[in-house]
């Protein structure tokens, strides 16, 4: 089906024309240099400028696709989780379109658009498989058992593993979103030379924690401004993301293992990293199991992967009312 899809949960306003996996149109407007300006995203300032934006992204989707509205099959759009005035914004974008051109109205779960990436990246990929979330607000071990079904391995039991590289970055000064900026600076640093805490060693389950690392890393920065050295941000950096990798790669051996899954996603802005992406595909392809990795810009937020995730709830007539609202804490259940 050919399904416009938009996407405004946090500080991106993107709507996709997709026909399934098949991406047409995927237009991105970032308030990212808005936000950076305040370190972090503005919650109100997010509703406004989706708000702005929306209209011109909508249209400018369906130039790209060479499409007219009248060709739709359906308006997806995320529900939840998120800042709820963001996703009011697309949600009434969204049920607007639906009404007017008298269309079904599908509601999709943000972290089942991430998940969702992966069928636009590779389309072979079928279920089941497993796959790690890890996003802004989540980091998740998920069983893909089908379409729409999903089983939860693990989770953080604290911050997620973007909000960490988030708040990290900040820390060291590094600009707003954190994830790249850690990156980049660990790029130049030595990984060993600062040894952070590793949660839940030799525990036997599959949660993560990140608040543990965030803090040791926070200590070690103040003990070093108190003696007035200089901070080696790319050592700190290149140590921090070395903790929060080995161990985001370990639990999915781990799940992997249990779950005997032969096939690997990843999902979720920090799946953009290449340090997790070089030491994933390394650990799996020792052990014989493949990986499927979104490319970057299918990782952080985008419209595709909520319009490939609402083109399969769409053909198994999961339709929403038009009185879909907002769901800022969303839980991702089996949807169908
Ligand atoms: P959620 O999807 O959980 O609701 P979100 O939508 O805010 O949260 P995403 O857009 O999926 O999160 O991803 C953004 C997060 O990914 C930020 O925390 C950002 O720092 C992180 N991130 C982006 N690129 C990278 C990178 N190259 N390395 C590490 N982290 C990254
Ligand atoms: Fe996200
Ligand atoms: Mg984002």
């Amino acid at each position: 089906p050919l399904v416009l899809a938009i996407e405004t949960s946090c500080d991106e306003t993107s709507v996709a024309v997709v026909r399934g996996r098949e991406v047409l149109a995927n237009e991105i407007a970032s308030q990212i240099p808005i936000h950076r300006l305040f370190g972090g995203v503005v919650p109100e300032i997010a509703s406004r400028k989706h708000l702005e934006a929306v209209d011109g992204v909508v249209n400018a989707a369906l130039e790209t696709a060479g499409i007219g509205l009248g060709d739709l099959d359906g308006i997806a759009v995320t529900y939840g989780p998120g800042l709820v005035g963001a996703l009011l914004t697309g949600v009434t974008a969204a049920k607007a379109l639906a009404f007017a051109l008298d269309t079904p109205l599908v509601g999709v779960h943000h972290i089942e658009g991430h998940i969702a990436a992966n069928y636009v990246q590779d389309p072979e990929l079928i279920p089941p498989f497993l796959c790690l979330v890890v996003s802004g607000g989540h980091t998740h071990l998920v069983k893909v058992l089908d379409y729409g079904v999903y089983e939860l391995m693990g989770r953080t039991r604290d911050d997620a593993a973007g909000e960490a590289f988030d708040k990290v970055a900040r820390v060291l000064g590094l600009p707003y979103p954190g994830g790249p900026s850690v990156e980049q600076a660990a790029r130049a640093g030595n990984a060993k030379a600062f040894s952070f805490p590793r949660a839940f060693r030799g525990e036997d389950h599959l949660d993560f924690s990140f608040s543990g690392v965030k803090t040791a890393v926070i200590n070690e920065v103040n003990r070093l401004h108190q003696k007035d050295n200089p901070l080696p941000v790319a050592d700190l950096a290149a140590s921090f993301q070395e903790t929060v990798v080995d161990t985001l790669v370990r639990n999915t051996l781990r799940a992997v293992d249990r779950s005997r899954m032969k096939r690997v996603a990843l999902a979720g802005g920090v799946a953009a990293n290449g340090a997790l992406r070089a030491r994933m595909k390394a650990a799996l392809s020792a052990k014989g199991v493949q990986l499927t990795v979104p490319a970057p810009i299918l990782c952080t937020d985008n419209g595709a992967m909520i319009g490939c995730a609402g083109a399969y709830k769409l053909k198994a007539g999961n339709i929403a009312g038009l009185d879909l609202n907002a769901v800022p804490s969303l839980e991702l259940v089996t949807q169908y």
